[in-house]
């Protein structure tokens, strides 16, 4: 295991927040009836006087979307809530700092998809506090939590539990080191959820 160096948390929370402050000024220059969830992201952009693009990419591997100007171009191919992500994250190379990172553009996603004080009012009341990510993957098997949040916020489940991870729902996870290790646990949380499948499935139907 890598050693974090000393200081580099809170470097990386205090980026967050910078993140999430730059992403709640650029909603402050978006109407208040684009501010609902999922955010309307093509609304959003175009609020903010930058034209989305659909375009279809088949010769470069890993695309998502680019932004040139006042254009957002993406790729109409993907799912809808990566071309969501991807405005997100387009948005982030517009508005942030000068010497931004590729990271800290999908951070301005998760914060413009998955705005804090929303996040914060739902998780409290229909989780109350934060589980373990093994009991995210009982919630998620037993009712569906994990799903209905995904759809509450029109984002892939890779983002939702980045950002379960950032806001402190997962006690398991530190509060915003989801990055250091964002597919460890992603992969982590799926592993315990398809082993609820695979049991259920050995039990059969009732
Ligand atoms: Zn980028």
């Amino acid at each position: 295991m890598v050693a974090i160096p000393d200081g580099y948390m809170n470097d990386l929370l205090n980026i967050r927040r910078e993140v999430h402050d730059t992403a709640d000024a650029m909603m402050a220059d978006v109407p208040r009836t684009l501010h609902s969830v999922p955010r309307p992201m093509i609304a959003i952009a175009e609020a903010l006087h930058y034209e989305v693009v659909s375009i279809i990419v088949t010769d470069v591997n890993n695309f998502h979307g680019c932004s040139n100007g006042s254009r957002i171009y993406i790729d109409i191919s993907h799912q809808p809530w990566e071309r969501r992500f991807t405005i997100g994250h387009e948005l982030g190379h517009r508005c942030l700092w000068v010497g931004h990172k590729e990271w800290e553009c999908n951070a301005y996603a998760e914060a413009v998809l998955l705005p804090r004080n929303d996040v914060r009012q739902v998780l409290g009341e229909w989780v109350g506090h934060p589980l373990s990510l093994k009991a995210w993957a009982v919630r998620e098997h037993e009712e569906g939590l994990v799903t209905r949040l995904t759809k509450r916020y029109g984002v892939g489940y890779n983002a939702l539990i980045s950002a379960l991870g950032n806001y402190g729902y997962i006690v398991d996870v530190p509060p915003w080191s989801a990055r250091l290790n964002g597919d460890r646990v992603f992969e982590e949380y799926f592993q315990y959820f398809r082993a609820l499948k695979a049991n259920a499935s050995r039990r059969g139907p009732l």
